[in-house]
């Protein structure tokens, strides 16, 4: 008989961040200089009343644990107030470059890593709780998180996930009792605000600043030791480190990176502080902060607030910013190689290359078509698609959802859909004027005498696009919602979104007004529109 899972305060845990890799000596918790050291010891601080308010029993299952009570020691745990015996907890000194500029050293200020336990099928993962109290890398700030941007980052790493989409994980948000003051807009309105914490969970949370900080350092054993590490651990297909093993492992995180870049633009995600610290070694999609959801398809958009002046990181320039985070990368690596351009630039053309053919093959599956054996016309199609879409100011998401649909009774006649397109279009576009859909009206057309050289049935092209397609995505004003309501003691609506996005390609008809166009009192709403870095 199998046994009952183990509670998480009952779990034994791992530290091989900790016991493989260089500590700081100093137990002293205030901001410093972390000079020679992947990682500084820290304890979570404790909160006044910790208690559960979300979990996912999905992450909770691949861990094998049990559904905590709302209070009590495993939440105690998750929200830092207990600390395990075989938990060896601690920050990451990590550097990088924010806003295209070096920002010298960062670190994890307020995330506290706990150690790694085993999955049911063997596997290792991190815990990491964000919002848990001040550590050395603190710098000016508290070390705490708010409410609002916990349940951002709890309910969008698992979307993403359920998504498809390559990303961190959370397993638990725990109320603390605790308020923390935070002006949202960096306008002088500081509010005190309810604290949260996220226990989220990967693989590792390794980032392309950790290797900066160390070449700014010029500490090349400790680079080198980082680097043997990561690779022993999370990349062992790849084989003992050597230089021709740095090679590929730096091919291995190009092209990573462009799958998971790939997976934002189909799905419309704008990360929105695509900074060197805020990308994964692993290519997961990693710090859940000022994101967005494409609503009208719009190339040039961020939610970002403190981005407004260059809109380096909108939802178009993240191929062109991925690429230049991974140069970043290149540099901060280069001395485990003798000669880095022959080594290392191969793997930028991979980037670009695999980003290209993989966003490519999730549009071709999206539009229910199978790949041409010349794929030029094809690439024509999607590239024209991209134009029309947002010259309509159509929503990303419902356009491909409506046009699954719709594919059976379009393929049934033969001629005619000028009606049809008319009403797609009218469902899912934000600009009323008539005129402005010509691009969209000719590009359907086009697209139809496509679909009709596909040979599978109808229903089955149908069945395709419907999996590709998600009804539910995390819309900005439902979040912001759901955050409204629970900060009033009201998890319903929370609860709900949630539900849905745990299965986003299932219709859930009592759940249509989770699906629903961006309503106009949203467009410009602070939280649902435009958020800033301090969320
Ligand atoms: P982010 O833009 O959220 O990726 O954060 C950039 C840096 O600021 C990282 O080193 C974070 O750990 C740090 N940071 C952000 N918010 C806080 C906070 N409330 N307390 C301490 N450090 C923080
Ligand atoms: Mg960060």
């Amino acid at each position: 008989m199998a046994s009952a899972p183990q509670p998480l305060d009952h779990a034994t845990f791992t530290n091989s961040f900790v016991t493989e890799l260089l500590g700081d000596p100093s137990r002293e918790n205030v901001p410093r200089q972390v000079p020679g050291y992947h990682y500084s010891p820290v304890q979570p601080t404790a909160v006044a009343d910790p208690h559960l308010l979300a979990w996912s029993e999905d992450l909770a299952a691949t861990l094998g644990l049990p559904r905590p009570p709302e209070r009590g020691p495993a939440v105690e745990l998750l929200a830092g107030n207990r600390v395990a015996p075989t938990m060896q907890p601690y920050a990451a000194r990590y550097g990088g470059h924010q806003f295209g500029n070096w920002a010298g050293q960062l670190g994890d200020g307020r995330a506290i890593s706990l150690g790694e336990m085993r999955a049911v099928d063997g596997s290792r993962w991190e815990l990491q709780l964000k919002g848990a109290g001040p550590t050395p890398y603190s710098r000016r700030a508290d070390g705490r998180a708010v409410l609002r941007s916990s349940i951002r980052e709890f309910l969008c790493s698992e979307a993403m996930h359920h998504l498809g989409v390559p990303t961190t994980r959370a397993l638990s948000l725990a109320g603390t009792g605790d308020e923390v003051v935070r002006d949202m807009f960096y306008n002088g309105n500081a509010r005190p605000e309810p604290g949260a914490v996220v226990c989220r969970v990967a693989p590792s949370f390794v980032r392309f600043g950790n290797f900066q900080i160390l070449l700014a350092h010029q500490e090349l054993d400790n680079l080198r030791q980082l680097a043997d590490y990561v690779l022993r651990h999370h990349f062992p297909e790849l084989g003992e480190p050597s230089e021709a093993v740095y090679t590929q492992w730096f091919a291995e995180i190009c092209r990573r990176t462009a799958v998971m870049v790939a997976h934002w633009m189909t799905v419309g995600f704008v990360h929105g502080v695509m900074n060197t610290d805020n990308m994964s070694i692993l290519g997961l999609t990693i710090d859940y902060g000022p994101y967005g959801w494409l609503e009208p398809y719009e190339p040039g958009w961020t939610p970002n607030t403190t981005d407004f002046s260059t809109y380096r990181y909108a939802f178009g320039q993240q191929p062109r910013v991925a690429l230049w985070n991974l140069m970043q990368l290149a540099q901060a690596l280069s001395p485990l190689v003798t000669d880095a351009t022959a080594a290392l630039r191969p793997a930028l053309d991979l980037y670009a290359a695999t980003f290209n053919q993989t966003r490519q093959a999730m549009l071709l599956r999206k539009l229910g078509l199978t790949p041409h054996p010349d794929g030029q016309p094809d690439y024509a199609l999607t590239e024209a698609l991209h134009a029309a879409l947002e010259t309509s100011e159509a929503d990303m998401t419902l356009f491909f959802r409506r046009l699954s649909h719709l594919v059976p009774a379009l393929l049934a006649e033969p001629e005619g859909n000028a009606a049809a397109f008319q009403s797609l279009i009218e469902e899912v576009s934000y600009n009323p004027q008539g005129a402005v859909h010509t691009p969209l009206l000719e590009w359907l057309e086009r697209y139809m005498q496509r679909l009709r050289q596909e040979t599978a049935e109808p229903e089955a092209i149908r069945a395709g696009m419907l999996a590709a397609n998600p009804k539910y995505v995390l819309r900005n004003y439902l979040a912001q919602q759901a955050i409204e309501a629970a900060e009033a003691g009201d998890l319903t609506d929370l609860e709900r979104l949630y539900h849905v996005l745990k299965t986003p390609f299932d219709e859930h008809p009592a759940y249509e007004d989770l699906a629903a166009k961006r309503p106009e009192w949203a467009r410009e709403k602070p939280g649902s529109a435009t958020l800033s870095c301090s969320s």
